[in-house]
């Protein structure tokens, strides 16, 4: 199985991309994620997503440092080059975090 660090490296576009309100597909999100961690990091990516961003009367603001306001695309460039390892160790701690507590539906 892909380690949670590499699927996490390859994950910080799409959810810079969800953060910023630009268009994502759960089918790329399926594709990076193996079927195996999918359930889990889908509920990761939406947690994730959601602290690195601040919307203030409107306006896009980063979650991690403050700086804005962005554009949707000023903002997906800001988080994927200036904090790209941050939100790498954000998804690994929720990921592990939720695994530890996940059980697994039954059929
Ligand atoms: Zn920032």
């Amino acid at each position: 199985m892909v380690s949670v660090e590499a699927i996490a490296n390859r994950l910080v576009e799409y959810i810079a991309r969800k953060a910023s309100g630009l268009p994502v597909d759960d089918i790329d999100l399926h594709r990076i994620t193996g079927s195996s961690r999918y359930p889990i990091m889908r509920k990761v990516v939406n947690i994730v997503a959601s602290d690195i961003v601040v919307i203030q009367k409107g306006l896009i603001r980063c979650g991690i440092c403050g700086k804005g306001p962005f554009t949707r695309r000023g903002f997906y460039l800001h988080l994927t080059r200036v904090h790209r390892n941050e939100i790498i160790s954000m998804i690994t701690e929720n990921y592990e975090d939720l695994a530890k507590r996940y059980v697994p539906p039954k059929y």
